[in-house]
Order: structure tokens, then C-alpha cells, then sequence
């Protein structure tokens, strides 16, 4: 089964994808993650993706969509996958649908719901860990010691395309088109709205439930 989460930049997907993969054993696969990983290692691919994210603008669909694929298509995501930041359009949500029609397996898709007046401070003040990828929030999720990451000890830092100009071109560039993929998985019936705004945990909780309502838990 194949569960997507879906949200705004800034509504929490990846901190409550982290925990639900913990929680249900499945693989957190977040494509911001590989389009980090790929800049990181310095490929073509993290090249090219790299402009479009400073931009605030989405990755071209060619690029990110050979690059799902391909690490779907890997062991560890044979099974339960929660998707984070995938599909971000309805062109991706087609090619998603394409892609495991003929092999049965369910795509779910649960919408993190928070107002878009609260997003601006949540990517402003998220920091994260270069090193694991774990994410923080300078008031809403502090890290033990200031600065440091509380599973690795490495120095935080602010994504790039967290800076206030960015952020602002994030949310004009990309809401109109989450809107346009939630309409879809409701159309289809797929869609469950959980709120997520809240303490972390509890948010943590009505997802779990949420998610194994719809047959996605350990
Ligand atoms: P995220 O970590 O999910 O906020 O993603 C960071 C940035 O990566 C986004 O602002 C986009 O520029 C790019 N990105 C992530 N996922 C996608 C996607 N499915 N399609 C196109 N661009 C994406």
C-alpha cells in the first residue's frame, strides 16, 4: 500500500511521516529528501534541481518523476510507503496512478491541513540537521541543546529555500497546485483530511489513526 501525505510547505509533512514510518515499519520516501541528497553528491540531476528549489518553484516532471521512480522501484519500498512531497501536481498524481495500476497495490492519500497564515512562521523558524535530515522548529520543536541535533549532535542549519523570499514564492507557486491534487484523490474517494495544527504528538496520533483506518499501520 502507498500512502501520500499530503500538505503545504510547512504543514509538517516530514516530521509526521518520519514518525508514522517508525511507528508502521514502512519506507519514508520524501522526494525533497532525494532532490537534497542528489545536491549534496553534487550530480547533474541535483544541478538542475537545485535552481528550481532556490526559485521556490517546483522541479520539472520529467526530472522528478524518473527520479520516484527509480527509488521506488527499490526493495525497501515493496511494501508500505509513505510519500512525502510526491505527487505535487495532477501530471505526477496520473503518473503515480500509472505506475502501480497494474500491480494492485492501494494508494491512499491523507491531507495534513493547516492554514496558510500559519505556514510563513513554521518554514521561517524550521531548522534542520544537515547530517540525518531531522527537522526542528526554533519554538514549536527546540533541540535539547540549542543549535545541535538531538540524534547526531551535528550543527542545525536553515534550508535554503527556507529564507523568507523563498518561502514566500514557495506557497504562490505551489498551493494552487496541492489544491488541484487534493481535489483529485477526493474525486477518486482517496482522500482523508486530518488537522495539523496541535502538538506534535497528538497530531502524530490522529494521523496513526487516520492511517489505519484506511489499512496503512504496523
Ligand atoms: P520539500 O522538502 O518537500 O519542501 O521540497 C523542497 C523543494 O523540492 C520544493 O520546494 C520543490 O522545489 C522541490 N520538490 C520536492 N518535491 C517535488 C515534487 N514532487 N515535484 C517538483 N518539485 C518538488
Amino acid at each position: 500500500m502507498i500512502l501520500v501525505l499530503l500538505g503545504a510547505p510547512g504543514a509538517g509533512k516530514g516530521t509526521q511521516a518520519e514518525a508514522l514510518a517508525a511507528a508502521t515499519g514502512a519506507a519514508h520516501v520524501a522526494t525533497g529528501d532525494l532532490f537534497r541528497a542528489e545536491i549534496a553528491a553534487g550530480s547533474e540531476l541535483g544541478r538542475t534541481a537545485s535552481s528550481f528549489i532556490d526559485a521556490g518553484k517546483l522541479v520539472p516532471d520529467e526530472v522528478t518523476i524518473g527520479m520516484i521512480s527509480a527509488r521506488l522501484a527499490k526493495p525497501d519500498a515493496a511494501q508500505r510507503v509513505i510519500l512525502d512531497g510526491f505527487p505535487r501536481n495532477p501530471a505526477q498524481v496520473a503518473a503515480l496512478d500509472a505506475a502501480f495500476a497494474s500491480s494492485g497495490r492501494t494508494i491512499s492519500a491523507i491531507l495534513l491541513n493547516v492554514d496558510v497564515s500559519i505556514l510563513t512562521a513554521r518554514l521561517t523558524g524550521r531548522r534542520v540537521c544537515p547530517d540525518c535530515g531531522r527537522s526542528y522548529h526554533v519554538a514549536h520543536r527546540p533541540p535539547t541543546v540549542a543549535d545541535r541535533c538531538d540524534a547526531c549532535g551535528a550543527a542545525l542549519i536553515t534550508r535554503s529555500d527556507d529564507a523568507p523570499a523563498t518561502v514566500a514564492a514557495r506557497l504562490e507557486n505551489q498551493l494552487a497546485a496541492l489544491n488541484d491534487v487534493v481535489e483529485l484523490y477526493r474525486a477518486s474517494g482517496r482522500l482523508q483530511v486530518v488537522e495539523g495544527v496541535g502538538e506534535i504528538s497528538e497530531i502524530q496520533s490522529r494521523l496513526a489513526a487516520t492511517a489505519a483506518a484506511v489499512g496503512f499501520s504496523a
